[in-house]
């Protein structure tokens, strides 16, 4: 199989890919934070957890983060799965440590 060197679509670093693989293995591979139980989560998911806790809507968000509100609803359904929370006020009560 021929492999060739390529920039992660994710994290942006170089790895062998073979084939059609855009993201490096750890990327492809669902970090999980045994302590906690949940995947790990990135900055922005982070930053919209925080303003959920501060009870804030789809819309808020979207305007303080500069999203459309379809892209909010995207990262809350993710931060659902990687929480293991099915609503935002459960997310809300969700301790979630830096
Ligand atoms: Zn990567």
């Amino acid at each position: 199989m021929i492999s060739s060197t390529r920039t992660c679509a994710r994290c942006g670093q170089s790895f062998r890919a073979y084939g059609r693989e855009y993201t490096c293995p750890p990327c492809r591979k669902p970090k999980r934070d045994p302590k906690l139980g949940i995947d790990e989560l990135s900055r922005r998911e982070r930053q919209v957890i925080a303003l959920i806790k501060q009870g804030k809507t789809n819309k808020e968000i979207a305007w303080e983060l500069k999203l459309v509100e379809g892209t909010v609803r995207g990262h809350l359904a993710i931060i659902f799965r990687k929480v293991h929370v099915r609503s935002r006020l459960e997310l809300g009560l969700k301790a979630i440590p830096e």
